[in-house]
């Protein structure tokens, strides 16, 4: 997903247990989370790199933790984690079903300065239910509103597929009537529980569609976005930077890594990939040296579209779902087409 180098993030799940049974979550088996202490080890070693990228490069660095699950207020420890984060000079987002924010646990996350709040709504009532289980979306609607009584910024995110596709507008239409601050779109990855959704998925045609339209949608109200590296392409205004390293678009060890409950470092959680652990290494050497990491940020790693393409350096579309497809045919393959992708279009340069 887009972001600048300055923006750097860490998406941190800090268990995998959660009390929502999602079809399209990725998580299958429960790993031993880290404990509070192996956690401030792990933001230390994630601060070093950050301060030494400010230092040898001067650049000014605004690096920010999203914290998610499985589900992250299942945690008992969750405000420790926040506060002590917060005291390293990082912003905090959470991410969560909502489900189980009360009005304390609200009051909590504004005490402990959480930037915003993102709840995943998969639709309205009927079809968020039968992905999420039912009374799920009666008890997310009722943990945004404890967040918005706080002051908390809350938005939400919608998995797109087949099964929600005609609910956008609703789903905007809700957030604005809440006061939320936006309506965001992912796209659903066929990995983990998501594998048997498969059938689901939009094809190149109904996504470029959507995309098309949804700036339609945001007003002064309710932002409406995605952070699909396609959606980037589908609203390309100004020239492309026509360039071999990555300025844009797919954030996977670019702008962002993800670490998960046991502290296996991935490029991103969607692509459960795993290239080291945050216990045992040197995240900012890792940084540098992961093989994986490079590849992704080198344009000659690629093949099948991607690598030929135009619009390279501000999309390189989704590698997750170009691997969970790779994957499907039995290989396994992260640099390959995005199977989704309806903007392809040759360089002309290079
Ligand atoms: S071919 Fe790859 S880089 Fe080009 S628009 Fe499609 S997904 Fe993006
Ligand atoms: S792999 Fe897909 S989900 Fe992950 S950062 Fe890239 S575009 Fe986003």
């Amino acid at each position: 997903m887009e972001g600048t180098p300055y923006n750097f993030f860490v998406q941190w799940h800090l268990t995998e247990r959660c009390n929502l049974r999602c079809r399209h979550c990725y998580q299958q088996v429960a790993p031993e989370d880290l404990d509070l202490s192996e956690i401030r080890q792990g933001v230390d070693n994630i601060k070093n790199a950050t301060e030494g990228w400010a230092a040898s490069y001067a650049v000014e660095m605004s690096p920010s933790f999203h914290f998610t699950g499985g589900e992250p207020v299942l945690r008992t420890d969750l405000f420790d984690i926040l506060d002590y984060v917060r005291s390293q000079g990082f912003s905090i987002s959470l991410m969560s079903n909502g489900t189980l924010i009360k009005p304390e646990v609200a009051r909590r996350i504004r005490d402990a300065g959480v930037q915003d709040v993102q709840v995943s709504l998969d639709g309205l009532e009927a079809v968020h239910d039968s992905i999420r289980g039912k009374g799920s979306f009666k008890r997310a609607l009722r943990g945004i509103e404890n967040l918005l009584a706080e002051g908390v910024d809350a938005n939400v995110n919608l998995t797109l597929s087949k099964l929600n596709a005609e609910q956008i507008e609703g789903l905007v239409n809700l957030a604005k009537e809440m006061g939320l601050s936006a309506v965001s779109f992912s796209r659903l990855v066929p990995c983990g529980r998501g594998e048997e959704l498969g059938s689901q998925i939009l094809t190149p045609v109904e996504l470029a569609r959507i995309y098309n339209n949804l700036s339609e949608f945001t007003d002064s109200k309710v932002s409406v976005i995605s952070r699909d590296p396609l959606m980037t392409v589908a609203r390309l205004k100004e020239e492309i930077p026509d360039v071999d390293f990555p300025v844009g678009g797919c954030a996977a060890g670019v702008f962002g890594v993800t670490v998960t409950a046991d502290g296996s470092i991935m490029p991103c959680r969607r692509m459960d990939l795993s290239i080291g652990n945050i216990r045992d290494v040197s995240f900012r050497e890792l940084w540098i040296e992961s093989p994986v990491l490079q590849q992704l940020r080198n344009r000659q790693s690629y093949h099948g579209g991607c690598q030929s393409c135009r619009y390279w350096a501000v999309c390189r579309g989704c590698r997750a779902v170009a691997l969970a497809f790779a994957r499907s045919i039995g290989e396994e393959d992260y640099l390959g087409p995005d199977p989704q992708c309806p903007s392809y279009e040759p360089r002309t340069t290079g």
